[in-house]
């Protein structure tokens, strides 16, 4: 898989794909990500990328000349399934998006600035959109990391357990279950007797219990009754 990210700002994005499960994807070969300046698109002598709002408003926009070549440059080299948009105006980002989009082949994600970017470049370049929730960024490089590394996670081969990224929250639709490690007893705060019995099918039993009291309690919505 490949993973294109435009953005005015690679330096935000340096650090996150170079650590943990994201570093041993990319070293074995599961993923390609590769950043792309916004700026050394932009035709403008100064290499801006933004222009005052029509309309009067306060604040700046992306303009399409520098976002367009940009996205050209990628999409001459090779086909991509999806362009997508970090915005909060969009859905919400969740397990199922990064499920689905985790079986393609190639993605490009930008990474919008200031205001947002002209909406020309949402009707006629981009071809999906994420929110990776419902508060506002500075910019769409967290977005983008947030995105990419729900992705690259399971990844088939990326997590040596590969039963363990099946068994994080939402993957079932519920929230996951409490985890515990030695020691049993810490300072007299206890690890559940059950966890302790070695009887895997009440194990199994138990965690399914807690995953859906937690997940009543905490994510009504997850079984589709309205949130607290
Ligand atoms: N004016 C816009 C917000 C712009 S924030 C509005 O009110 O909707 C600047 C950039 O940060 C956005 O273009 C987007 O790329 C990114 N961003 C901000 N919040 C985000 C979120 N919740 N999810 C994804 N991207 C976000």
């Amino acid at each position: 898989m490949r993973i294109d990210i435009i953005t005015v700002l690679p330096e935000l994005l340096s650090g996150p794909f170079d650590h943990s499960i994201v570093k041993r994807a990319r070293e074995k070969g599961l993923v390609e990500i590769q950043l792309h300046p916004l700026r050394d698109f932009s035709e403008d002598k100064h290499r801006r990328v933004d222009d005052y709002p029509f309309g009067g408003e306060a604040g700046m926009v992306m303009a399409v000349q520098p976002i367009e070549n940009a996205i050209r440059h990628l999409t001459s080299q090779r086909d991509y399934d999806e362009i997508i948009f970090t915005t909060p105006d969009a859905p919400v980002f969740n397990q199922g998006a990064a499920n689905q989009l985790s079986t393609l082949q190639n993605l490009i994600i930008l990474c919008g600035h200031y205001k947002g970017v002209d909406q020309r470049v949402r009707d006629h370049l981009v071809t999906m959109e994420w929110s990776i929730g419902d508060y506002v960024l500075s910019g769409g490089e967290l977005a983008a990391a947030v995105i990419t590394d729900s992705i690259v996670r399971i990844l088939p081969g990326a997590i040596s357990d590969g039963a363990s990224a099946l068994s994080d929250s939402f993957q079932d639709g519920l929230l996951s279950p409490p985890v515990y490690t030695r020691p049993a007893d810490y300072k007299g705060w206890k690890v559940p007797e059950i966890l302790l019995s070695g009887h895997a099918a009440k194990i199994d039993d138990w965690k399914h219990e807690q995953s859906l009291e937690k997940t009543r309690r905490l994510r009504p919505d997850l079984l589709g009754d309205s949130p607290n």
